[in-house]
């Protein structure tokens, strides 16, 4: 719970933020004393943040994150390891097409061997890759225990590794292991890794706090240090969490001259996870000590697609967003207790650190009638519905809103099923059909050659104005068999659905109260290529998969403009 006297810097900084355009969208003129400083972003969620416990990236999961990283604007995407991989090494097999310098990630030249006479490096300098990101020891106790080598055999791998990355006309990049604590133990050695890199033409140095243990007053002294001798603008910082200040060293690195930084999306990673891309985001744009100084490749439009990104990554993850997560957390800007909410209800600067839609968040205040009615009022603007703020319905569909949430309806990650529930509610959707029942059988049997199988099948039972029509279908599962039996005869609705496909089913099972629930969610995109969602909750997972269905047809015919 937020409380005490709202900080005094706030209108300020909101009011240099409305000069910047930042806040209202407003493009006000802009006058700059000095002109910023480019700060370059470098995300890892696919290298990195592929170590995660339980993750486990597709190649079309990838593809859809660094497309979603290159929309946002992010400047460096680690892709992965080629070579190391199928999935890698397919994804750096052929050039897809963003505006992002795409990484790829590897070890430089095993000691003892030439460059031109090592497989892993080969295939690394093969990739279709925009830019390489080498990482080498530069801790000396590594280099002699899990390297067993030479100190300047280390240096020569180095050396070579970028050379050989420069002459293939790669950009380079070094990630020094353990960097903080080599710099520890041996200052000497790990700015003389450093430098060998940079000395050989690599665009950045990247220091790593591997073990994630080094504080940030630690880091701004030892990276003050190492841009004595490296420009700053030339060195990276690569921070894990395992003190819960991952974003904190980050910053403390920026702050004694590093200009890169790497990170991941909500800070996945092993262990306690890598610095995290989405806090780090907003802190550099919206408060005053990083936004007057430094330009990044994020734009005002990018920063309110943070919310989305960040729960589009989770949802592709299949798991719960972090509902307390700095900025973008759905209760980052949620107020429960009275006295704050009628506060914040007068002006949201007395509780807020910064203006929550800049992020694509939204402000809630709980409990409220009155604060609950205007939250539903801007969802229904939001999806294009005009209401009257003194209509009792508005009222009815909160109540409503309330009750299926509560029983694990999750209409923010479903707007096509929000839509429906207020069009109903006010008393916008024609019936177009009945569905009169149906019947899903799963079998599992020997088949003629003996074998073991399982064979499904669904028939439905619809009622479309005065025709009764029966479908069947036989699908690969029981939702899949459903669905084709659902889809498969609408009559005169039929054309309306044609181009109907679901793109996406995902399944979570909820404690919610007493008994576990399911919440299925559906998406589905149709010929024009927009997309919806849509949700179901049952204690059944056929009763929650056919709710979900039959709100993504349904609202397909909304927006077809169908006849009643
Ligand atoms: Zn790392």
């Amino acid at each position: 719970m937020r409380d005490g006297i709202p900080a005094p810097p706030y209108r300020a900084w909101r009011d240099r933020a409305h000069r910047r355009g930042g806040v209202g969208g407003e493009l006000l003129p802009v006058v700059k004393a000095m002109a910023p400083e480019r700060l370059y972003l470098f995300d890892t969620t696919l290298r990195d943040g592929a170590q995660t416990n339980g993750v486990d990236f597709t190649l079309a999961d990838k593809l859809a994150i660094a497309s979603m990283l290159d929309e946002l604007g992010i400047d460096y995407v680690e892709g992965g390891y080629p070579g190391a991989n199928p999935t890698d090494t397919e994804l750096f097999a052929k050039d897809r097409g963003l505006h992002t310098t795409f990484t790829a990630f590897g070890m430089t030249r095993r000691p003892g061997r030439s460059a031109s006479n090592d497989p892993g490096l080969a295939a690394l300098l093969e990739a279709k890759a925009d830019a390489i990101c080498f990482v080498a020891k530069s801790w000396d106790y590594h280099v002699k225990v899990a390297l067993e080598t030479t100190q300047e055999e280390n240096l020569a791998s180095i050396r070579e590794s970028v050379r050989a990355a420069k002459a293939k006309g790669r950009e380079v990049l070094l990630d020094c292991e353990h960097f903080f604590d080599g710099y520890k133990a041996n200052p000497k050695y790990a700015l003389a890794c450093a430098k060998a890199a940079y000395d050989e033409g690599a665009r950045w140095v990247v220091l790593c706090d591997t073990n994630g243990g080094t504080l940030p007053d630690e880091i701004e002294k030892t990276v003050r240090e190492v841009v004595k001798v490296i420009p700053g603008d030339h060195v990276g910082i690569h921070a894990h969490n395992d003190t819960d200040q991952a974003v904190a060293n980050s910053l403390a690195a920026v702050r004694a001259g590093a200009r890169q930084i790497q990170g991941t999306l909500n800070g996945l990673g092993e262990r306690c996870g890598n610095a995290n891309l989405v806090s780090i985001i907003p802190t550099l744009k919206l408060k005053p000590e990083f936004a007057e100084r430094f330009d990044i490749g994020i734009s005002e439009a990018a920063l309110k697609k943070l919310a989305r990104v960040s729960h589009a990554l989770d949802e592709r993850l299949n798991r719960a967003p972090n509902r307390h997560a700095p900025y973008v957390g759905e209760s980052a800007f949620t107020t429960k207790a009275g006295i704050h909410a009628s506060a914040i209800m007068k002006d949201p600067a007395t509780y807020e650190h910064v203006v929550p839609e800049t992020i694509g968040n939204r402000r809630k205040v709980l409990v409220s009638e009155q604060a609950g009615k205007s939250n539903i009022l801007a969802e229904l603007e939001r999806v294009g519905i005009k209401a009257d703020k003194d209509d009792p319905r508005i009222g009815r569909l909160l109540e409503v809103v309330k009750e299926r949430e509560a029983i694990g309806y999750a209409y923010e990650s479903a707007d096509a099923s929000f839509e429906l529930l207020a069009r109903r509610t006010l008393g916008k959707v024609p019936n177009y059909f009945d569905v009169t029942q149906f019947d899903v059988n799963v079998e599992q049997r020997n088949n003629a050659k003996g074998q073991r199988v399982t064979v499904t099948m669904a028939v439905v039972k619809v009622k479309v104005g005065d025709d009764n029509m029966i479908s069947a279908a036989e699908g690969n599962g029981p939702v899949n068999a459903l669905d084709l039996a659902l889809r498969k005869d609408l009559g005169k609705y039929q054309k309306y659905i044609a181009g109907l496909k679901l793109t996406d089913y995902r399944v979570r099972i909820l404690n919610s109260g007493t008994e576990a629930v399911t919440r299925v969610l559906i998406e589905s995109e149709d010929e024009q290529g927009e997309r919806w969602s849509t949700v179901g909750v049952s204690a059944n997972i056929i009763d929650a998969s056919f709710q979900a269905l039959m709100d993504s047809i349904i609202f397909k015919l909304v927006k077809s403009g169908a006849p009643a």
